[in-house]
């Protein structure tokens, strides 16, 4: 183990025996509680019964982590959400699996997501939603929805690893008052990740507090050569960075992101929060990032021309789902793909082929990747005045069920303007509890500078003391 994550371990075991946790054959314990939670609420596809843990006795696993069904478990059936993959389990760990285990952590169980991410609610799930803790009529939103479910309702310590491509970390963290990070692209490596949008998946980690989601981070991070577009930075130990100095921080606010669109009482507790952080000595002015408004378009463009590639792999002969092996490759492929893909994916698939045929291409998929640069370039500029940049986490709070369905797919895309932004940039965000609307709570969003985790670890940790 290295020393780093060594000092993390003590120093969370220490926490836990000062909060008086029982850690006498605790993971057992801990499977049995997720299974009470699993009656109450439906987070998970899979818990992990057989606790499948390479070479670990009992007595080490302390350290217990969901862990988002769209990343590699060996052992554990990995479903992605999605039917296809139904009877798949990896034979190898995603490298944040492995480091979860240098560390003396286990994997209770693999939790409920839109199918391979496509959804901002989890309600696009081939195994079903998970219920929002606070209010079970609502979503606890998505696609990482059974992460902040766990985070949010477990009776036991635990860190809930949740993957964003667009969103899908700060939107179920603000629908269930939890505290998500998504780190810098390339950040925590996506080697074992089923990737959704290579360019923009990210793995991050969702707490009940900054300091779990901060601990959960330290340990996934760091430098992997088997994912090329892995950053080559020294690990970073972000909890020992709570409670540092944000005196001359300056936050900036981004009028686009505070517009009619965003309910009234979710701005409210947005600015009291910035005004909030004052007493620490930050500062905040206006800022303008102007091409906020095309970012929706461009998101859905770059992410379903991504997953429409990504998906071709999925095709009933290697893994997965198989079918009988009657007429050519091509129904073979059509009929297998037309059963077990849900709906939201065949959407996707045909969006995305249909915006990278030649003669769309440069209408569609390469002008969005201009807007994208575009909106790379506001955020550098708006960096060079400001430290951070605050917005509402999503304009609404966690909708019902019943309000979900009667979105249409269009409706249902723009409720991801505040998120898609700063993913298209590859920027870290975080999001933390700013108050309460209608009884449900609301969430804040920090986006950082590249690399600049350790400044969102700050001044969310000022939040929460605010
Ligand atoms: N809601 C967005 C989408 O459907 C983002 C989801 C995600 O981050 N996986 O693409």
């Amino acid at each position: 183990m290295v020393p780093l994550i060594q000092s993390l371990v003590k120093k969370h075991l220490e926490r836990l025996a000062a909060e008086d946790v029982n850690l006498d054959d605790f993971a057992p314990k801990v499977i049995e509680k997720a299974k009470a939670l699993q009656e109450r609420f439906s987070p998970f596809i899979t818990i992990n019964e057989k606790l499948a843990s390479e070479n670990m006795p009992r007595h080490v696993m302390k350290l217990p982590f969901s862990v988002k069904d769209n990343i590699c478990t060996r052992g554990i059936r990995t479903t992605a959400g999605s039917k296809i993959l139904e009877p798949y389990v990896p034979p190898f760990d995603a490298t944040c699996i492995h480091q979860i285990k240098n560390a003396g952590g286990f994997v209770v169980g693999k939790t409920m997501m839109d199918e391979f991410g496509f959804g901002t609610f989890a309600t696009n799930c081939a195994y079903g939603a998970p219920k929002n803790p606070i209010d079970p009529t609502r979503v606890c939103g998505g696609s990482s929805g059974g992460a902040a479910c766990v985070a949010a309702a477990a009776e036991f310590p635990h860190i809930a690893i949740a993957q964003s491509t667009g969103g899908s970390i700060t939107a179920p963290a603000a629908f269930t008052g939890t505290v998500g990070i998504t780190p810098t692209y390339g950040r925590v490596s996506r080697w074992g990740l089923i990737d959704y949008a290579n360019s923009m998946d990210r793995i991050g980690a969702i707490g009940k507090c900054v300091y779990d989601a901060a601990l959960g981070l330290s340990i996934i991070s760091g430098y992997d050569p088997m994912d090329s577009t892995s950053l080559n930075a020294p690990k970073t130990d972000y909890t020992a960075l709570l409670g540092s100095e944000i005196k001359h921080l300056r936050v900036g606010v981004p009028v686009e992101y505070f517009g009619a669109d965003v309910d009234e009482s979710i701005k409210r507790n947005a600015l009291d929060m910035i005004k909030g952080l004052e007493s620490f000595g930050v500062t905040w002015e206006e800022v303008s990032l102007p091409s906020t408004k095309y970012a929706i378009s461009a998101y859905y463009l770059i992410a379903m021309s991504e997953a429409s590639t990504n998906l071709a792999k999925f095709c009933g002969l290697r893994y997965g789902m198989e079918g009988p092996l009657d007429g050519n490759y091509e129904q073979y492929f059509a009929q297998l793909r037309g059963k077990y893909f849900g709906e939201e994916a065949k959407r996707r698939i045909i969006l995305g082929t249909y915006a990278r045929m030649s003669g769309y291409r440069d209408a569609y998929y390469l002008k969005a990747l201009k807007v994208r640069a575009k909106i790379i370039g506001e955020f550098r500029k708006a960096f060079g005045r400001v430290g951070v940049i605050a917005t509402p986490s999503m304009p609404i709070i966690a909708p019902r069920f019943d309000e979900v369905k009667k979105l249409t797919p269009v409706e249902n895309y723009a409720m991801d303007r505040m998120t898609v932004p700063s993913n298209l940039a590859g920027l870290p965000t975080i999001s933390v509890p700013s108050g309460t609307s209608s009884g449900m709570p609301t969430g804040i969003q920090f986006i950082g500078n590249y690399e600049q985790e350790g400044t969102l670890v700050a001044v969310a940790g000022a939040c929460e003391q605010v």
